[in-house]
This record gives structure tokens, sequence and C-alpha cells, in this order.
């Protein structure tokens, strides 16, 4: 695989090393539980899928290479690859999370992990004194940035200079903006972790994750926790999001574009009393995405006048799809409070302001006037 080409050259890219007998330019799909042997001692680099895939494989080494990171680890959803990077911490080990974070990963570190002996600090990355958070048994920090959803921005490289050195490591979801917009690993972070269901599979078609590291011992335990649990990403949905992969940088341009123009276009409306995109001059995290990101992704959250009104946007969509998850071609909306977000405990909730009011756009790839008119007609009913 080229390494030194355009972000878009390697999303076409394809490690030879990991060759089929027929040098297919779609890698195929090894929907194949065992691998055979001709004789003892033979080694074909594969055994049992639960351990490694070709498949599997090659979605590995492609999302390492754009992730600019040396391994990749393709899990069976987001949450097995957050769940697998939480078991590499001991009982006892203390990890400080964002304050404002995907619903699911704030239920598997309160309710399954803390059950294990994992101590959690919750901590506002974006604006409090993280450092005050360090105890002598912390070994993680954890956050996404921008937040789910409330779009906070945390400086990465600067977190990273602050647990460096301490034998802490730095964990970025980096799901809301994909490798095409942000790389933390060039930030300083030890391990990415991405919802592959998202932008990077990018069609609502299939669930993965992916965790992408430099740092080998790193992998090597990760890849004994996901042969030994079985939270390895099967074949066919390996091959997905390889497919999922080979316009990512088309899909993420044109679904910016029109999410730009969405925002630009929700501030005008009366209804709405916030308007939650970091590509917005005025959002607080602005500057930070300019020097830490090429791009500030196609989420919007955003309040309206009142819960009622929220109930009429979601209760009359048409062109966009109610409906939870992000980042694929079709225009999805999300009401936080009682889908992505209904794990998180009330207080934290209110704390972060997910109320009865706030929306949630991820906004897709169709033609922008169409999207706008869809605000209008259900704005204006
Ligand atoms: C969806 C999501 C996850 C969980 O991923 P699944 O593939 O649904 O398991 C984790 N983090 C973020 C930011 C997400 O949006």
């Amino acid at each position: 695989m080229k390494w030194d080409v355009s972000f878009e050259t390697k999303c076409q890219g394809m490690d030879l090393s990991i060759q089929d007998q027929y040098h297919a330019i779609s890698f195929p799909i090894y929907q194949t539980a065992t691998f055979s042997r001709s004789y003892l001692g033979e080694q074909s680099g594969f055994d049992y899928t639960r351990q490694t895939n070709p498949t599997r494989s090659q979605l590995e080494s492609v999302a390492a290479c754009l992730e600019n990171g040396k391994e990749g680890i393709a899990f069976a959803s987001g949450m097995a690859a957050v769940t697998a990077v939480m078991n590499l911490f001991d009982p006892g080990d203390h990890i400080i999370v964002d304050a404002d974070l995907y619903g699911g990963s704030v239920r598997l570190f309160n309710d399954v992990c803390s059950r294990y002996g994992l101590e959690f600090s919750t901590c506002d990355c974006s604006s409090e004194d993280v450092g005050s958070y360090i105890k002598e048994n912390t070994k993680a920090l954890y956050l996404e940035t921008p937040t789910n959803p409330m779009m906070h921005v945390s400086d990465i490289e600067e977190l990273s200079k602050l647990v460096h050195g301490k034998d802490i490591l730095l964990i970025v979801d980096n799901t809301f903006l994909s490798p095409y917009f942000q790389n933390p690993l060039d930030l300083g972070a030890d391990i990415v972790v991405h919802s592959g269901t998202k932008y990077i599979g990018g069609h609502h078609d299939t669930i993965g994750g992916l965790v992408i590291v430099n740092d080998s011992g790193i992998a090597e335990r990760l890849r004994l926790i996901l042969t030994t649990t079985g939270a390895g990403l099967p074949p066919f949905d390996s091959w997905l999001i390889l497919r999922g992969l080979r316009t990512l940088a088309v899909r993420m341009e044109k679904a910016e574009k029109n999410a730009k123009i969405i925002a630009d276009h929700l501030l005008k409306s009366p209804h709405v009393t916030k308007v939650l995109y970091p590509g917005l001059p005025d959002h607080p995290g602005h500057g930070i995405m300019k020097k830490q990101a090429r791009g500030f992704g196609s989420v919007i959250s955003f309040e309206v006048e009142s819960k009622e009104f929220a109930v009429k946007v979601l209760n009359n969509v048409e062109l966009f799809y109610f409906a939870e998850s992000l980042g694929g071609t079709e225009t999805l909306i999300t009401y936080p409070i009682t889908q992505t977000h209904a794990a998180v405990p009330e207080e934290l909730r209110e704390k972060n302001g997910i109320n009865d009011r706030l929306l949630r756009l991820s906004v897709g790839i169709e033609g922008a006037q169409d999207l706008t008119d869809e605000i209008d007609r259900v704005f204006g009913l």
C-alpha cells in the first residue's frame, strides 16, 4: 500500500501484502469460519475468523493508513471497540472522561466498567482544568471532539501535552469528523476510536468499529482482547466498510458543504433559539477546530422555541429521516433526549444542556436546496 499519497488516493488503496489469488480490485469477502492447512506447520497467516480474517485485515490496514497510524483493529461495533479499549485497564485504574459523550459510552462506563473496578471522573475537557482531575491512579483521558451532541471542542494537542510523560493514555473518539477531517494521532493522541457505522461506513447499512494506534504493544493487547472476546468485525461488514471508505473524501466534502448551508439557514429562523455547529465563526470551538482539523463535519445540533415545536418537526419530516445514527448519505434528524442520550443520567444531561428542545441533524449528501426547502416546509406547518 502506498503511504505517501493524498487522502483521496489512500481511500482507493489496497494492502497488497494481504493478497487474494486472483488480484480482485474489490477485495473479496472471505466468508469462512476457518482456513485449512496442506501440511502440519504450514503458515497461511489465517487460522480462524474469530481471530483474523483477510477481509477484516484489509480494512484494518486501510483504516490505519487513513488515520496515519501503524495498526488498525476492526471491531463488531463502535461500542465493541470502546469496550476493548476499556479492557486494557485494570481494576483500580482511574479514567477521566469528557462530560459530553455518546450516550452508549456513558452507559458503558457507568453501568458496566464501573462494576469491574474502573473508576471514572467526568470533566468538561473543553472548558475545565483537566489537570486538576489527574490522580495517582489516573491511566487515561477519554474524549470526543467535537462532542455529541453539544459540539464542545477540546484542544487535542494541549491535552496530549498535559498527559504526556504521566503514563496516561489519551483516547480520542474521532467518529464525528472521520480521518478525513481530523487525525488525533498526529496531534499526540495514543488511541483513536471510531464508530465505523457512521462516516467511515457512510451508508447506514452496517455496524462496525475501529481502533487505530501507533504503539504495537497496545495493538497486540487489543488483538488479544478481540480474539478472546470474539468482538471482531465479520467479513461481509468489513467489506461494506471498505467499500464505504472508497468515497469517504467526497462524501465528507459534500456533507460539510450542505451542513454549512443548513447551519446558516437555521440561524435565520425565528423558531430556532440556538445553533451548535463548530463551522460557525462565533462557535467557541471554531478557532481550535481550524487549528487541529481540516473541516467542521456535518453534524448540527440546534434548539427550537419549545418542546411542542421539536415534536412537530420530528413528526412531520419527509425528506429527513427521524432516526438515530449519523454519518450516512441520507440526512437524519434525532432527538438526543429520548434517543442517543437516553442512557445519560438526567442530572448530567441537564448540566450539559441536553433538553427537550434540542434536535440533532446529521446532514447527508442530498441537494442543498431540497434540504433547506424541507426545513422551511416543516417549520411553516
Ligand atoms: C455511534 C457512536 C458510537 C457507538 O458506535 P456503534 O457503532 O453504534 O456501536 C460511539 N461514539 C460515537 C461518537 C458515536 O456516534
